[in-house]
């Protein structure tokens, strides 16, 4: 009989290991997904296109309920889980019968923060993280309402970016003196400030949120240096918190995130998480490569088979504000490396790439990113690039072919 597995979470992580585990483990689980979003398992990361209008929401879903029928799995979605009871391997679900589970797997995500200011709870204050946010920004947008978005690191933008090409009227305003400054070094970010602008969003960098202005509805943003920005709707999206109350209440062990061993296992037994909820060797990452490089492994185990997830090296690549942008591994720079830097501002172009003892340690491309990915394999690889050195920086096309020369 096929044992029960019970995935609390219906995101990306979710029904990529459903996708891995009815391959590698036929026929050998019973799976039940619980998930609090009242649809299908969706591409979160297009909900940027469907807020700019260039995708429909119904197409940005991952699989349709066939794909899930076909596969035996039953799919709760709408349903919220509340309570997992650990000695008695059963999960409570808001409003319905609890159910048992031989393993059960936490694909919870994560939450958008709201800061913590005065006048945060005020109405017209909103994130940016499924697709009930994206209906309503999509409304403000319509009323080319003047939005003000804090935080300018890639949900910031994209919110931006989508709202400015919905026809509001956009500030940005970031803490920081830079743009992505996870992701990108000085010059990448001030090229893509100035990229940004010209889709007609106003940044403001250096500047901190004091306080939210309005009696029940947001008026206006006051930053801390005084500074006074009317606003009919407020876009917090300055960071996520991981998932992890349900955890955390099971007595499961918990840092930032739901805190797992190289199996993606949980201190308890048979319990295991994985994607934004999940806290590996001290990382918690916000992106969907790792999370599905954990579903990979978590099948393979799951399957019975050896497999150990050994953290992710961390790419992004993605479009921004409608400009590519590509940053991976150390992309500042660190002491004792050589970086090789292309900066053409006014073509819009910047490539750095960063190189540690005759191997690339880090890239940053904005605007071209067609070699992105070659890029990423040759830090991922560490091979020497001592043959290519000269024309790398000119893509994989030509440095191949000067190598072979
Ligand atoms: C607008 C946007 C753009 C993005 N762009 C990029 C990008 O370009 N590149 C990139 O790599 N990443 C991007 N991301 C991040 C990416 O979407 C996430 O890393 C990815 O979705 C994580 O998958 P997950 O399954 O861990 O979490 P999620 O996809 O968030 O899924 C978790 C699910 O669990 C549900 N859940 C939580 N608690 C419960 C509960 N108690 N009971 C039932 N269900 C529950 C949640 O409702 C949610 O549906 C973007 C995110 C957003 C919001």
């Amino acid at each position: 009989m096929s044992e029960p597995l019970v995935i609390v979470g219906n995101g990306m992580a979710a029904a990529r290991l459903v996708d891995e585990l009815t391959r590698t483990a036929q026929g050998r689980y019973a799976i039940a997904v619980i998930g609090e979003e009242p649809r299908l398992a969706y591409n979160r990361v297009l909900l940027s296109s469907v807020l700019s209008g260039e995708t429909a929401s119904h197409d940005i879903e991952l699989r349709p309920a066939t794909w899930w029928r076909d596969r035996g799995v039953t799919l709760k979605y709408g349903c919220v889980a509340t309570e997992i009871d650990v000695g008695r391997r059963e999960l409570k679900i808001a409003g319905e019968e609890s159910i048992a589970f031989s393993r059960l797997v936490l694909a919870t995500g994560s939450t958008p923060l709201r800061l913590n200011v005065p006048g945060a709870d005020l109405a017209g204050v909103h994130t940016f993280r499924d697709s009930r946010d994206v209906d309503l920004l999509l409304t403000l947008a319509a009323q080319q309402k003047r939005v003000v978005v804090v935080g300018g690191g890639l949900l910031g933008l994209e919110a931006a970016y989508g709202l400015a090409k919905a026809g509001s009227p956009v500030t940005l305003i970031h803490l920081m003196d830079r743009l992505m400054e996870r992701q990108l070094d000085a010059p990448a970010a001030a090229l893509l400030k100035s990229l940004v602008e010209r889709k007609g969003i106003k940044v403001l960098l250096d500047a901190n949120t004091a306080r939210l202005h309005g009696e029940t509805r947001v008026k206006a943003v006051e930053l801390s240096d005084g500074r006074l920005i009317e606003a009919d709707a407020v876009i917090f999206a300055a960071g996520i918190r991981p998932n992890i109350a349900l955890a955390r209440e099971a007595g499961i062990s918990v840092n930032r995130g739901i805190v797992v061993d190289d199996r993606l296992e949980t201190g308890a037994p048979d319990i295991f998480a994985l994607g934004e909820c999940a806290e590996h060797r001290g990382i918690c990452y916000g992106l969907v490569e790792p999370a599905y490089e954990q579903a990979r492994v978590l099948a393979q185990h799951l399957a019975g088979r050896a497999a150990v997830y050994p953290g992710s090296v961390v790419a992004t690549n993605l479009k921004v504000s409608g400009v590519s942008v590509f940053s991976a591994g150390d992309f500042v720079g660190a002491d004792g490396t050589e970086a090789i830097v292309l900066n053409d501002a006014r073509g819009g172009t910047y490539k750095k790439l960063v190189i540690s003892a005759g191997r690339l340690t880090g890239a940053v491309l904005v605007g071209d990113v067609a070699d992105a990915l070659w890029y990423l394999e040759l830090i991922r690889g560490g091979e020497p690039i001592v043959g290519i050195r000269p024309d790398m920086m000119f893509g994989r096309s030509l440095a191949r072919a000067s190598e072979a020369a």
